[in-house]
């Protein structure tokens, strides 16, 4: 029943008539009204804000950047709807002072109300990890028609292995960081339910993480198909893994090359992934699936978190816009041991991760290769992106192999 009732809210539609004939005001005021969000409930507090502000001093995330004793202080006392709380988004970046290889936004959402709720301390984290865009004044575009990319074809002398993922969220439920275990196994439900419905080379099947042996799920995990064991601090400080492993798994085509992975960082990750160097055919897997399932989800009578300033709505501020991030698996022995490497990569928005995930360390000369930015542009725009991107490195590696010199490109304009 509380599902239907939020999900009855939540939609677009209700909210848009409940408004219109004046009934339901707080919670169409929520969706619609900023100032109204930030009135929200008052939580208890004994001790003054100043004596519940978080040491800091070591830290290196965006929220511990962006967080002030005057922005604490006002948001302190206020929650969601769903009675999510300020310490309770920052709890992963105060336990977490930062990571060994990127820097960590240090904070993550409850629910989509949180983005409104919690936006004097969110809008400029958002600004900073998102390249200077200003959720205030700007707009993002949607652009699924993979037809636009052009040579994403990449020498698989050097990429091994193409994917594009994104996520998405059921409006109407709580975030994996706050969800309730029937919230969870409502997600899980909802979406299994409609990915039933997709045909020819998407069809596949449903392994929830419960009913996997633990060779099986290592399996997967080797293979690159698996989210990893809730090992990461990251995970476990956001309290994203609290029933472990309840409600989780993979969903995926027979092929494995359109995957799904239910309620781990978000309610849904979808990925169109396949050995060697077509990141085209990846991306076009990508869009006519993602297509799909958005319909199917629909066609239940549920629809994903999204709005215009923020893109589509993701557990971690890092994802918003279009949750997309696509990356090559690429050997690169002369170029990953230049100097120049990070600040080339850097230049051309692009981010380096160890390729079993973003936790671990590169092994050998082989890295993850993806997008930095997923906000303000669009899906086509940041996937060639990707491909220009790779396709430079890929050159500058020739380059050295023939002992010629290489030249950091100039810094990547939107
Ligand atoms: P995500 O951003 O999708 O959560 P992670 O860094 O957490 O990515 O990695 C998740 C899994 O996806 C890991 O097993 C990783 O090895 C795999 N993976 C990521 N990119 C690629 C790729 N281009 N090719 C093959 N596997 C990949
Ligand atoms: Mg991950």
């Amino acid at each position: 029943m509380a599902n239907n009732f939020a999900r009855m809210l939540s939609s677009k539609r209700n909210v848009r008539i409940l408004s219109l004939i004046g009934a339901g005001s707080l919670t169409a005021g929520f969706l619609l009204n900023r100032e109204r969000v930030t009135a929200g409930a008052q939580s208890r507090r004994v001790y003054p804000a100043s004596a519940e502000y978080p040491d800091l001093r070591k830290h290196n995330n965006c929220m511990a950047s962006h967080l002030t004793p005057a922005i604490y202080a006002k948001l302190v006392d206020k929650t969601t709807p769903n009675g999510y709380s300020l310490d309770q988004a920052i709890q992963t970046g105060v336990d977490n002072p930062g990571h060994p290889f990127i820097k960590t936004v240090g904070m993550v959402a409850g629910d989509e109300e949180s983005y409104e709720v919690f936006a004097d301390l969110l809008d400029p984290v958002i600004k900073e990890r998102h390249n200077g865009y200003d959720p205030q004044i700007m707009t993002h575009p949607t652009d699924l028609d993979s037809s636009k990319l052009t040579s994403g074809n990449f020498d698989e002398r050097y990429v091994l292995s193409s994917r594009v993922r994104t996520g998405r969220s059921i409006r109407g439920l709580s975030l994996p960081p706050a969800c309730t275990r029937a919230e969870r196994r409502e997600v899980e439900r909802v979406v299994v339910d409609a990915l039933a419905g997709l045909k020819g080379d998407l069809a596949g099947t449903y392994y929830s993480l419960t009913h996997m042996t633990d060779q099986e799920q290592q399996q997967l995990i080797d293979d690159h198909f698996l989210f990893d064991k809730p090992v990461s601090p990251l995970l476990t400080c956001s309290g994203m893994a609290r029933d472990w492993p309840d409600a989780r798994g993979i969903w995926h085509n027979n092929t494995k090359t359109f995957l799904i992975w239910i309620n781990e960082e978000d309610h849904t990750r979808v990925i169109s992934m396949e050995k060697g160097g077509n990141m085209k055919r990846v991306f076009d897997r990508f869009c006519t699936g993602l297509k799909e399932v958005e319909r199917l989800i629909q066609e239940k009578g549920w629809e994903f978190m999204w709005n215009e300033r923020l893109g589509y709505i993701l557990t971690c501020p890092s994802n918003l816009g279009t949750g997309l991030r696509a990356g090559v698996h690429v050997n690169l022995p002369k170029l990953s041991k230049d100097p120049r490497f990070a600040k080339i990569l850097d230049n051309l928005r692009l981010q380096k991760r160890g390729t079993g995930g973003v936790d671990t360390a590169a092994v050998g000369s082989t890295f993850d290769i993806s997008n930095l930015d997923r906000l303000g542009q669009s899906e086509v725009q940041l996937v060639q992106t990707v491909v220009d991107g790779v396709n430079y490195l890929i050159d500058c590696e020739k380059k050295l192999e023939k002992g010629q010199d290489i030249k950091i490109p100039p810094p990547f304009k939107k």
